[in-house]
């Protein structure tokens, strides 16, 4: 995958590229003398990568590149998902450790940034096959593993069940192992509202958008119809969203007067696709679906320089449900073209946010009810996005300029009071 990127266009050069710009935005050299702040962000602490050799069912052997980045523990723990595909790269987890650790500081949650990935096709393993890799992977990394340490959770691939073996696997070695892995299922700890969280926190920032911009019942596409995707669309519907176009990697399907959500959820859970479902038409490409919102919640760059031009003109706002889903030359075009963008690390931030709540309900044992938990959620998202856009309207950037500015200058303080060490 990454190898069709062109030159300077992956995910972690544009990653990088941004924090240097910020640093000089923030007058990093002027404010912190010889303290190399962009640096001291950018780098990340400790990157692990590593193989791991499991028993296949056929008697033979499967062999796997492994990752887990620990990107920044300044503001708490690091915290990240797993991810668990095919194109999974070193500069992928590195660019995407990152972008956790800039949507932590965000949203306020007292954690730093990590990430995980497994180089596989988790759909080429039986069941029992990836139950093992996901033990082997948690026994080579256990001690860097830890409530306070280091706290996978779900990602591309990866829900409660990968989870929970994670979980398993890591009380084999500690005591206090609840808090090691969030999106656990409900009955080994996980919180309420953990699964839909994400795609959740995606519908409420888009309605928030349409609301502060006057945007009436404004088309809708969804790009992946993954756990983030799923959720995001039913909520958008339920409050009343006319979501015309979704696409998972087996097609693309639309209708112009708005997908029925609850039937094409219940098409998908049965066929495993959207393709084919009867009350809407095929369309080659969702890019070229007439919409005024696109919200892509599939890979890295699934919009670039190479498609942006396939965006239909009427589109006004693309929310990221994935992480960097839009490269940076493509982001300059939609600039041009007066797209806003609410970048990945507040649209998408909701998963971690609930992560957290799991995380916190772990460590008192006493656990909240899904109003409770999607009620706190809903309040950081909103005050995160109006910090995002007051910013950005004062200091006259774009927005996924305003929200490094905002995550950085925390970042940086931080490291600036805990001193030169
Ligand atoms: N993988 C998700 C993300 O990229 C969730 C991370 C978490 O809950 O720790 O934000």
């Amino acid at each position: 995958m990454h190898r069709k990127h062109r030159k300077n266009e992956d995910p972690f050069t544009c990653v990088m590229e941004m924090i240097r710009r910020t640093g000089e935005i923030l007058e990093f050299d002027k404010r912190f003398p010889g303290a190399k702040m962009v640096e001291r962000i950018a780098i990340s602490d400790k990157i692990i990568r590593f193989k791991s050799i499991i028993p296949r069912d056929d008697g033979g052997v499967g062999v796997f590149q492994c990752y887990r980045v620990q990107q920044s523990d300044t503001l708490g723990p690091y915290k990240g998902g797993t991810r668990l595909h095919p194109s999974v790269n070193m500069d992928e987890v590195k660019a995407l450790a990152t972008l956790m650790t800039l949507k932590t500081s965000l949203v306020d949650v007292p954690f730093g940034g990590g990430k995980g990935g497994i180089c596989v096709d988790p759909k080429g393993l039986s069941v029992m096959e990836l139950e093992r890799l996901i033990r082997r992977y948690v026994n080579q990394i256990k001690d860097d593993l830890g409530p306070d340490e280091d706290i996978p959770a779900p990602d591309v691939n990866s829900g409660p069940r990968e989870m929970a073996w994670i979980y398993d696997e890591y009380r084999n070695y500690s005591e206090s192992a609840r808090g090691v892995v969030t999106g656990k299922p409900l009955e080994l700890g996980g919180s309420l509202g953990r699964l839909q969280a994400t795609g959740y926190g995606v519908a409420l920032i888009t309605e928030r958008f349409c609301y502060g911009n006057k945007l009436v019942n404004p088309a809708i596409s969804i790009e992946g119809f993954g756990n983030v995707g799923q959720f995001a669309a039913m909520k958008l519907s339920e409050m009343g969203f006319r979501v015309i176009a979704v696409s998972d990697s087996g097609g693309c399907v639309v209708n112009q007067t708005g997908l029925n959500i609850t039937r094409l959820l219940a098409y998908k859970r049965e066929k495993g696709q959207v393709a084919d479902f009867p009350d809407a038409k095929p369309l080659g490409n969702i890019l070229e679906a007439p919409m005024d919102i696109h919200i892509p919640c599939a890979l890295g760059h699934s919009i670039n320089g190479e498609n942006v031009d396939q965006l239909g003109s009427n589109l006004k706002l693309i929310v990221e449900g994935a992480n960097s889903p839009v490269s940076s030359q493509a982001e300059k075009i939609l600039e041009g073209k007066g797209v806003t963008l609410v970048p990945d690390i507040l649209a998408n931030a909701g998963g971690v946010i609930v992560s957290y709540y799991e995380w916190v309900q772990n460590r008192e044992g006493l656990y909240w009810s899904e109003d409770e938990v999607l009620g706190r959620m809903n309040g950081k998202m909103i005050a995160a996005y109006d910090r995002v856009v007051n910013y950005a309207e004062e200091k006259k950037l774009f927005l996924r300029q305003a929200a490094y500015c905002l995550s950085m200058e925390k970042i940086a303080r931080a490291i600036n009071y805990r001193g030169s060490q």
